[in-house]
């Protein structure tokens, strides 16, 4: 039984071809699909009403919806933020999140199940790699929360790829989601509403770069520190894409695509918060078209550290400013709620699992 999530438009027309007279007939019914999925948001093909019934049965007996089931939501206490545990159909369990920012709702994505990064400040590294997600599974967290948002007369309007996983290991199934997602007849994101968030992987970055031209979304790179010694210390990935490399690979991105990328940098007190940090990280991009977003730490799991100061943020972004770097203080969304990345799902495991 296929995921028809997983099909992009070309490859459902494709696959009516066989069952339908003619190529027409096979491009109407495949947009009138198309059109139940993505406007609609069905989750079962008797909602597709236009499909002629020996179709249908054929199409049910071949094709599924596969809506992930609600094992658990968390709501923040200014209702800005909610974080859904959805178990796939063989009992893996992810996290997606949305967050609203006025009348801008954001999801979070989750492109594998668990991580082998191992960030040492995030709870999904924590958990280790179980399996990477489909693109019908990435796509069915979207429309998850699209049709939460429907009731309500919403709609997601950006989409982001920073939930549990490193997209870029999971790089075919991502784009494969991204080309359904910025399909004009489809879910129809303009490329500039969604990003995908890297903790930087080379290859990966220079795939996104060449492909920019055909899905020219928004990159983020997860960096954290700008010394190899203390990366290494909280992002293992650094020994194998070491800062030279990365910023070798995040400039060559910028010049092919014309874009400025974003920087992510939790503050963790005392760890990389430190005027030395921001003089260093100042020295790599002073050249580069970059944004630098400053995020508090939500503590998650075993990880030690914590939130940095205000004095210290404020220092650290004195410093950013004295080099002329674009940056933004970023709202630490979801504290309170498990909603670190990983949390909500190590929250719901028995003790066993959540490192497993
Ligand atoms: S921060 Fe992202 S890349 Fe790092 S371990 Fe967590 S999910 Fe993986």
């Amino acid at each position: 039984m296929s995921d028809l999530y997983s099909f992009t438009l070309a490859e459902l027309e494709a696959f009516l071809q066989p069952q339908t007279a003619s190529v027409i007939e096979a491009r109407q019914y495949a947009g009138a699909i198309w059109r139940s999925l993505y406007r609609d948001h069905a989750t079962n093909l008797d909602q597709v009403e236009t499909l002629p019934s020996q179709l249908k049965l054929h199409l049910k007996a071949a094709l599924r919806i596969f809506p992930p089931r609600q094992v658990a939501t968390e709501l923040s206490a200014d209702r800005s933020t909610r974080k859904d545990l959805l178990e796939l159909a063989d009992g893996a369990r992810i996290e997606t999140v949305l967050l609203r920012y006025r009348d801008r709702y954001t999801v979070c994505a989750s492109t594998q199940v668990g991580c082998a990064c191992g960030c040492r400040f995030c709870s999904t590294g924590q958990m280790g790699f179980q399996r990477q997600l489909t693109a019908g599974e990435i796509i069915a967290q979207i429309e998850h929360f699209q049709r939460a948002l429907a009731t309500q007369g919403n709609n997601v309007s950006n989409v982001v790829f920073m939930g549990m996983g490193e997209p870029l290991l999971n790089i075919e199934p991502t784009l494969r989601a991204v080309h359904t997602l910025l399909d004009p007849r489809g879910p129809a994101f303009a490329p500039s509403r969604v990003t995908l968030s890297t903790v930087g992987i080379v290859p990966g970055i220079k795939k996104l770069a060449e492909l920019h031209r055909r899905w020219p979304i928004k990159l983020a790179v997860s960096l954290h520190a700008a010394t190899d010694v203390l990366r290494d210390r909280l992002m293992p990935i650094n020994a194998t894409y070491p800062l030279s490399s990365l910023f070798e690979a995040i400039r060559e991105y910028t010049h092919q695509t014309q874009r400025h990328v974003f920087l992510e940098w939790v503050m963790i007190e005392g760890v990389n918060d430190t005027v030395e940090q921001a003089e260093a990280l100042a020295a790599w991009i002073r050249q580069t078209p970059a944004h630098v977003n400053l995020i508090q730490l939500n503590p998650a799991g075993d990880f030690a550290g914590r939130p940095s100061s205000p004095e210290a943020v404020e220092a650290f972004a004195a410093e950013l400013d004295r080099f002329g770097i674009a940056h933004t203080m970023r709202q630490r969304r979801g504290a309170g709620i498990n909603a670190g990345c990983g949390q909500l799902r190590a929250a719901q495991m028995p003790a066993h699992d959540s490192h497993g």
